[in-house]
């Protein structure tokens, strides 16, 4: 989903799905007013997650994991998303759920331009309709599956 966010006077990151149309009809609702755009609907964010980490992956959350430890810092924190993003997983990926599915943060991973050129080609030329998601899974853990049956 592609989304746009601004931050907040109240220091929260509002962020709301690219193209709702109530972003300009809640300009000063819950006497906030909005700063700085920091998000352009650009990106197709495959879970809240990878957008609110992405937010924060600039130093922040180093700087802070290397004080309190890996996985301390909570990437949800001042994260305001609008009722407008719920049709976006939250995709948390807890430990056990990445014990039992080791690669699930590829099923999170931001699609590529080159996957889109390389999902369209596809369906260009064979007609089938297939869908980026599974195209980036197969094209990026083809060489991980083949190396898992030669161990096997
Ligand atoms: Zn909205």
């Amino acid at each position: 989903m592609k989304l746009i966010a601004w931050n907040m006077s109240d220091g929260m990151v509002e962020i709301h799905k690219a193209g709702c149309n109530h972003r300009k009809s809640t300009r000063n609702a819950k006497g906030r007013s909005r700063q700085d755009q920091v998000e352009f609907g650009r990106t197709d964010w495959a879970s809240q997650y990878d957008f609110a980490h992405d937010y924060w992956d600039n130093g922040i959350l180093d700087e802070y994991e290397m004080e309190y430890g890996e996985g301390s810092f909570d990437v949800f924190q001042e994260m305001d998303f609008m009722p407008c993003t719920k049709g976006l997983p939250r995709h948390e990926y807890a430990a056990e759920v990445a014990a039992e599915t080791p690669l699930a943060a590829y099923a999170g991973k931001e699609i590529t331009e080159t996957i889109r050129e390389y999902a369209a080609w596809l369906t260009e030329q064979t007609g089938y309709e297939v869908d980026l998601r599974t195209v980036a899974l197969a094209g990026t853990l083809r060489d991980k599956f083949q190396k898992s049956r030669r161990v096997a």
